[in-house]
């Protein structure tokens, strides 16, 4: 048997004929496919506008930019999370805080989100952005951040490139309802995939102009922007210091097909979840708590064991199976880049949990084969 891993792409031959076209047409990049995909793809969340991007890297840092976030301003996220999202906030010059998580749901911590902010107000350093994240796509507690944005004066980033697909009270995350940007990711590894690329979700009409502008190296092609007066139709003008973080019209093909199959991909995510939780329950074993009114895109699927030396067992037992774990995540205050200090509950999520294998191409025999190897390691133990 072939290893196997956390995660892969799914990838079929309406994913590959869509590509292909797209290589034998007029345009590889800034053609008319990535409009077409983002299109696509704020229908699908039900947002006014989308901002593809080469990453959700690039997404993310646009969208801290189009905020207006300069050096020295504070943002605060998740520990619990991939380096990307605080470091597009370092990458503005800002100074990045950590709210510690809740050990349930492995998102940011509500109660300890209101104490910092308290805290904060009181010492006059309250934040001028919140990114949060939906750990493994369990998205719970935006709509009470939304409302804590409005009462401390706040901007809200939602990093949602685990919750593609996710809902909240049939809120689909994407839609912008309680955060001003949304970003997804494209990576190989989550919902549906462009290769590498990712996308920035908005309802605001100024925010979607300026990330364009800081996506295509801040450079203004329409005529009524213009801040010098030029009628030729080959004047074009910088205007702000941007990057070239455009997706091309080949990975938008991808995106554009693989959008067509998002439903099946959650939906087996969720088949597996629930077949995982079904058989496991009786071990000591816990899953995270996904709220009742959400439903998960389950990027992950995370179990956590009663200490770090049986978690470091198990992970050895199924590795030697062919079985290759992994964890998420190291926490940022973990990388020695970071000067941040510990905190408890994003440690012990980090010394105690997995992630199991959950994607669309996951046979039942492979599962079953995950399954039986966990169950015999509690046997033999
Ligand atoms: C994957 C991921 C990113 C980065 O996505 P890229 O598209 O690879 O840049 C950022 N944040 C989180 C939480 C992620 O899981």
């Amino acid at each position: 048997m072939k290893e196997i891993r956390y995660s892969r792409h799914y990838i079929d031959s309406n994913d590959i004929n869509e590509v292909i076209k797209v290589l034998k047409s007029d345009y590889l990049t800034q053609g008319p496919t990535v409009n077409k995909f983002e299109k696509k793809i704020s229908q699908f969340c039900g947002s006014k506008y989308a901002v593809t991007a080469n990453s959700a890297t690039s997404a993310l840092h646009i969208a801290c930019l189009a905020i207006g976030l300069k050096k020295n301003d504070r943002v605060w996220t998740s520990p619990n999370t991939f380096v990307a999202s605080a470091n597009c906030a370092l990458y503005a010059g800002c100074k990045v805080h950590l709210i510690d998580i809740d050990l349930l749901t492995c998102n940011i911590s509500l109660s300890l989100l209101k104490k910092k902010l308290v805290d904060a107000k009181k010492k006059l350093q309250l934040p001028k952005v919140l990114i949060t994240v939906h750990f493994a796509g369990n998205v719970d507690n935006q709509k009470e951040i939304w409302a804590l944005s409005k009462k401390y004066n706040f901007k809200i980033i939602e990093d949602a490139s685990h919750s593609l697909g996710s809902s909240f009270q049939k809120n689909r995350v994407g839609n912008c309802k309680w955060s001003h940007i949304t970003v997804f990711s494209f990576h190989p590894v989550k919902t549906i995939t462009t290769i590498e690329g990712g996308c920035a979700m908005t309802n605001s009409k100024i925010l979607s102009q300026k990330m364009n502008l800081y996506k295509n190296h801040g450079i203004e092609k329409k005529y009524h922007k213009f801040k010098y007066k030029n009628s030729s139709p080959l004047y074009y003008e910088q205007q702000e210091l941007g990057y070239n973080y455009r997706l091309s019209d080949v990975s938008a093909a991808l995106g554009i097909s693989q959008l067509l199959k998002i439903d099946l991909f959650v939906k087996k995510r969720n088949l597996i979840a629930k077949n995982y939780i079904n058989k496991l329950k009786y071990l000591p074993i816990e899953f995270q708590k996904i709220h009742h009114k959400t439903i998960s895109s389950y990027h992950l699927i995370i179990i956590k064991l009663k200490t770090e030396k049986i978690r470091n067992k198990l992970f050895n037992f199924l590795d030697k199976k062919g079985i290759k774990l992994n964890i998420h995540y190291i926490p940022l205050f973990m990388h020695p880049f970071h000067k941040f200090k510990k905190l408890k509950n994003s440690l012990e999520h980090y010394n105690r949990s997995l992630s199991l294998p959950a994607y669309y191409s996951l046979t039942t025999k492979k599962q079953n084969f995950i399954i039986s190897n966990i169950k015999r390691f509690f046997n033999e133990k």
